[in-house]
């Protein structure tokens, strides 16, 4: 589970984001300011729906969820790259509005329209929808992230798609369709955001909020609130909380006998780097990940992979290593990577979101690597 840094290439990434959803989204400003009128008209009808009951909302109390929106399109200018370190301070200023109300308890009827969440209504007017399907997988491209940002485990990937839009021609009633193909990037992913859209609906188009996840993750993770996010910045005390690891007993038994096989890896707290950890709700990162995402029955399946890390590390020894890697240069392969050769994939940390398992391979060879 490797994290970004959110240095100068990332935000200027994020500033171009801003730019390209400008102009598939439309003025979302207007739109929101639009919304805050409608909110406060008397033919507007709010509810506020929690476990137990359903209430209209009535008198001042129509103001706050107007208000609510309003702060929304106050602060939209800055929203879609609002670094996470900022999140806090917008949220508690938004959400304020509100006071003890929750926005996914909050339904809105529109004169003439549906009765609808709140939350769906602002999600709809930021363009979520098409923002994710014509903008996002160019940026998860340039990311380079190639796997579920979650579990590691799972690719997700980014690929030429053919956007094929029918029309029939016009004036010509009869003629047949005509298919026009447009090509462009499509992922085969899903998008999580890392701050429940449900619960934080203006952060729905945010660049730092929106995270490439295999549907798998992506269904257990619902709108829980998981204190990870792949991005991370400056001076982050935390910037790589968890890591895989071998028990230490099977890391004795590979030196001094040779065992490969069955050796099941696990998610660790980095604080505690090969303590294995059980499931738990609101325990530590690591335990929150196991009971959110199933992390060690995913990797219990994967004993093969480490069996195989495990032949290469004994094979690769550092005399081999060093006898070798002169004849490998004289191989004259484009950009050969002994490293990642050896390894079998990426062997450096800020690569392992290109491919499955990478980053349990890196720690694992990490952690039972000798200096010979
Ligand atoms: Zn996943």
């Amino acid at each position: 589970m490797r994290r970004i840094l959110i240095d100068k290439r990332i935000k200027d990434m994020a500033a171009d984001y801003v730019k390209d959803i400008q102009t598939v989204v439309g003025d979302v400003e207007a739109c929101l300011r639009n919304l805050t009128e409608e909110l406060k008209k008397q033919t507007t009808k709010i509810y506020v729906c929690t476990a137990d009951n359903v209430n209209r909302y009535k008198g001042d109390e129509y103001q706050s969820v107007s208000k609510y929106v309003g702060k929304i399109a106050g602060h939209y200018d800055e929203i879609n790259n609002l670094l996470p370190s900022q999140y806090d301070g917008v949220m508690s200023e938004i959400d304020g509005e509100l006071g003890t109300i929750k926005v996914d308890e909050v339904l809105v009827k529109l004169r003439g329209k549906k009765k609808q969440p709140l939350y769906e209504l602002i999600v709809d007017i930021m363009g979520y929808n098409k923002v994710r399907k014509e903008v996002l997988p160019q940026y998860v491209n340039k990311l380079e992230i190639k796997t579920c940002v979650y579990c590691n485990a799972q690719f997700a990937i980014t690929t030429l798609i053919e956007d094929v839009r029918e029309k029939i021609m016009l004036g010509k009633p009869g003629r047949p369709k005509k298919a026009i193909v447009i090509p462009r990037l499509g992922g085969y992913y899903e998008m999580d955001h890392n701050k429940p859209k449900s619960k934080y609906p203006y952060l729905c188009t945010n660049f730092y909020n929106l995270q490439p996840c295999c549907s798998s993750c992506n269904k257990r993770k619902l709108t829980r609130d998981l204190p990870f996010s792949i991005y991370y910045e400056e001076g982050d005390p935390d910037p790589a909380p968890l890591r895989f690891a071998i028990s230490p007993q099977d890391v004795i038994d590979f030196h001094t006998k040779g065992k490969c096989k069955g050796i099941k890896p696990y998610l660790c707290d980095e604080a505690n780097p090969t303590k294995r950890v059980r499931a738990r709700k609101n325990g530590t990162l690591a335990e929150r990940f196991n009971y959110i995402f199933d992390i060690d029955k995913i990797y219990a399946e994967h004993e093969d992979e480490v069996e195989e890390l495990l032949w290469r590390n004994r094979i690769y020894t550092h005399g081999i290593v060093s006898a070798t890697s002169s004849q490998f240069k004289d191989l004259q392969i484009e950009d050969f990577d002994f490293g990642r050769y050896i390894l079998g994939t990426y062997p450096n940390r800020e690569d392992a979101l290109k491919r499955p398992l990478t980053a349990m391979k890196q720690d694992i060879w990490k952690q039972v690597k000798k200096d010979e």
